[in-house]
């Protein structure tokens, strides 16, 4: 496993760039650690696949520079850095056995023996593989052989990392969940550089210990789950994370205040004057709460949804629309209402970036 380094990289596919629009990647400078588990997320066109094979070698950047523990690869190709990668749609031999599947990129590699052996067992193991270690691939499920090909992408231990892109789409749903803890797990226990694809939040938060978030070509926040959760670097991560995203709300922001059409929110930090075309406060439903009228920020309420587990508010704030959380015990009478807010989940952006502000 390695530790990766990007260094100032930045990829467009237009010859001649004539300005941020014409990158595919716009300019970041990263070091993902040696051992980690990282996900890249965000919608389609923002520039994931062009990252992963700017790392896998099938893309030479137009900008920049990848390094393998302090070894430039950027003009490798795949079969010169050593990666494992496990793509949407299964890669397994159907004469083969599922062993001798296992087994392939370890003897392709030149391994022998019972070292070939013992680790074919152990990853089977893993992945509850054993009992079809003599199955021919050609009979075998979808999902079976999905599982096939994430073995064949661990199996050897000595890989600079492994990359997994969108690993899961094939999978039935009901096994979606498993697939991810297992992926999870076998992280955990064989310690191996992992980086993954992925479109759908709750892949990346219960796959990554890192979130690597992009939007239009740009990272637009790294960081683990509970951060993007809680402290989201940009609006477009509160709103891409969670569901129902982070609400966004224009704003006026001095000192230790907001004022949202006139209401005034209380901020847990302090803002000296900010110098921004767009100044808003972010705040998830899970941080609002309604509470009757008169108790806090009056609110008009247009619509209850019960959830489950949870129920969630539909409001206006000044007739700007938004989603809050209905404590349990709450009755509703009529839609006049107020929202009280966890202050230090209140946050303030300016252009669409978190402002720090100052503590106490
Ligand atoms: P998806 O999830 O749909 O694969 P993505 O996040 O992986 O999307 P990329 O495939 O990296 O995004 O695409 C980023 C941008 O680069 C898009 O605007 C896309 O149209 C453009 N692009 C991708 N490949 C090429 C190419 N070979 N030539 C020109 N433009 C490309």
């Amino acid at each position: 496993m390695a530790r990766i380094d990007l260094q100032n990289l930045a990829h467009s596919y237009v010859p001649k760039p004539s300005g941020p629009g014409d990158y595919a990647l716009k300019p970041l400078d990263h070091v993902w650690r040696q051992g980690g588990a990282y996900a890249l997320l965000g919608p389609s066109g923002c520039g994931k696949t062009t990252l992963l094979n700017i790392i896998s070698g099938l893309l030479v950047p137009s900008e920049g520079r990848v390094l393998f523990d302090g070894r430039d690869v950027t003009a490798l190709p795949t079969e010169a850095r050593n990666i494992a990668q496990v793509f949407q749609f299964p890669v397994v031999y159907d004469t083969m056995t599922v062993y001798e599947n296992l087994a392939f990129p370890l003897r392709n590699r030149g391994l022998r023996g019972p070292a070939v052996d013992a680790r074919v067992r152990e990853i089977a193991e893993l992945l509850d593989l054993t009992p079809d270690l003599k199955h021919r691939g050609s009979g075998l499920t979808a999902d079976a052989k999905q599982k096939i090909s994430l073995g064949r992408g661990l199996v050897r231990p000595d890989v600079a990392a492994i990359l997994f892109d969108e690993p899961l789409t094939v999978i039935d749903p009901h096994l979606k969940w498993e697939l991810r803890s297992k992926l999870k797990a076998l992280h955990r226990a064989l310690d191996l550089t992992m980086i993954y694809v992925t479109h759908d939040q709750t892949e990346a938060m219960t796959f990554a210990d890192t979130v690597v978030v992009m939007h239009d070509g740009a990272v637009v926040q790294m960081g683990r789950p509970q951060e993007l959760f809680e402290r989201p670097a940009h609006v477009f991560v509160g709103h891409f994370i969670g569901s129902p995203g982070m609400n966004v709300l224009p704003a006026t922001v001095y000192g230790r205040s907001a004022h949202v059409g006139g209401h005034e929110i209380r901020l847990a930090r302090g803002y000296p004057p900010i110098d921004a075309g767009r100044v808003e406060i972010g705040v998830r439903p899970e941080f609002a709460t309604l509470a009757p009228a008169g108790s806090g920020v009056p609110v008009r309420v247009r619509r209850i949804d019960d959830l489950g587990r949870v129920r969630l508010a539909k409001v206006e704030l000044a007739g700007i629309p938004m989603a809050a959380t209905v404590p349990e015990a709450m009755p509703l009478v009529g839609d006049e209402a107020s929202l009280t807010f966890e202050r230090e989940m209140v946050h303030v952006y300016a252009d669409g970036h978190l402002v720090e502000g100052e503590a106490a």
